[in-house]
């Protein structure tokens, strides 16, 4: 089995498929960075699905057995489906899933993405009025037309919907009784998650950091919970559910507890780089491997050989780490 320098396999695989997105999440594309001169990647860079499915079978071959497709935005990606079928395919990938904003996840969209083959599905979502909403999605985007997809998503049979907030101290943190509330009996597990340093667009404080262990007594402070067992070895969110009540939620501590320890993924952008670790500076360009030979034979060796001298555990060190450390966008790598 592949093992990196701290004994960590590689199982999962994050995929950027664009840098785009129609948000700006104050904490991913603030929109004083991200504006109308702000260069996404052109088209004739980014890896074409061919490619994409090319990595992955390589990915898959040396461990990896989920795949989750993220951006940017997902969705905006044109004939995504046809990338979700090609991955599909792939023998020995046990769980393809992927992550979205929800505002393009219409009832139709929604079961074209699960008869291709999404099997798990993740929506972002920060609050449930209209106005804090509005403000966290940067556009004034309707809370509503995130509901209907996150409704649509419950309606096409895929095995999970999870719904994300990312709480932030002093801007959400009265969302997260009524999203609690909202979702129950809904069948839709709801995770809240710290919010991170990730990259260095979003000017990230400590202090912005609303954490788990406040994020669990607020809860308290209204109902009574259970802690569940993890679903498997490495889960990254703590499992509870509201006693006598039909509600799962999780909480993920990336910032108050971090889990380097049982970190397995590996990330690739849309242009084809991999990257070992969320908060990276750099990441390994595979692109250039993919367009120079048709063989998979110095693609394996060089993903083989970054996995194997992997040693990132940014999260634990992070109070360690200079503010100045340049780190890439989260909208680049894949979140
Ligand atoms: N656009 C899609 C979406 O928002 O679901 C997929 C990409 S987005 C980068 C993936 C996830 O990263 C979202 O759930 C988002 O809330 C989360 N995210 C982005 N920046 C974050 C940060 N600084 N801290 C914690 N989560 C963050
Ligand atoms: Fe877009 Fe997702 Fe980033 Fe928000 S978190 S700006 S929806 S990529
Ligand atoms: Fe994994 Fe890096 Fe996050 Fe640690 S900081 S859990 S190594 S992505």
């Amino acid at each position: 089995m592949l093992l990196d320098k701290l004994k960590r396999p590689i199982r999962d695989l994050r995929i950027s498929v664009t840098d785009r997105c129609n948000f700006r999440c104050g904490y991913c594309m603030p929109k004083d960075k991200y504006g109308r001169d702000h260069q996404f990647l052109k088209r004739k860079e980014l890896l074409t699905f061919e490619e994409i499915e090319q990595v992955a079978r390589v990915f898959v071959e040396l461990g990896v057995v989920k795949i989750r497709l993220t951006g940017g935005e997902p969705l905006v990606r044109k004939d995504l489906e046809s990338l979700i079928q090609r991955l599909k395919q792939i023998d020995g990938l046990q769980d393809l899933s992927l992550t979205t904003n929800a505002s393009l996840l219409s009832a139709k969209r929604a079961t074209t993405l699960r008869e291709a083959g999404i099997n798990r599905i993740n929506i972002s979502l920060d609050a449930l009025d209209a106005k804090t909403f509005g403000q966290l999605n940067g556009v004034g985007y309707p809370v509503e037309d995130v509901l209907s997809g996150v409704k649509n998503a419950c309606q096409a049979g895929f095995d999970q919907v999870k719904v994300n907030m990312v709480v932030q101290a002093g801007r959400n943190e009265s969302s997260i009784l009524p999203m609690l509330e909202y979702f129950i009996g809904k069948d839709v597990v709801l995770r809240f998650i710290e919010y991170m340093d990730v990259g260095n667009t979003n000017d990230w404080q400590n202090e912005d950091v609303f954490k788990a262990q406040q994020i669990k007594s607020l809860i308290e402070t209204r109902y009574p919970i259970e802690a569940l067992d993890a679903n498997y070895r490495g889960e990254v969110a703590r499992r509870w559910k509201l006693s006598g009540l039909p509600m799962e939620f999780g909480i993920i501590s990336s910032v108050s507890e971090p889990f380097c320890g049982e970190c397995s993924r590996a990330r690739l952008s849309a242009i084809g780089e991999v990257y070992t670790c969320l908060f990276a500076g750099s990441g390994v360009d595979l692109r250039g491997l993919l367009r120079a030979s048709d063989s998979d034979v110095s693609l394996f060796e060089s993903i083989q050989h970054l996995w194997s001298v992997r040693a990132d555990r940014y999260s634990e060190l992070r109070s360690h780490q200079s503010p100045a450390r340049q780190k890439v966008e989260m909208s680049y790598i894949g979140g």
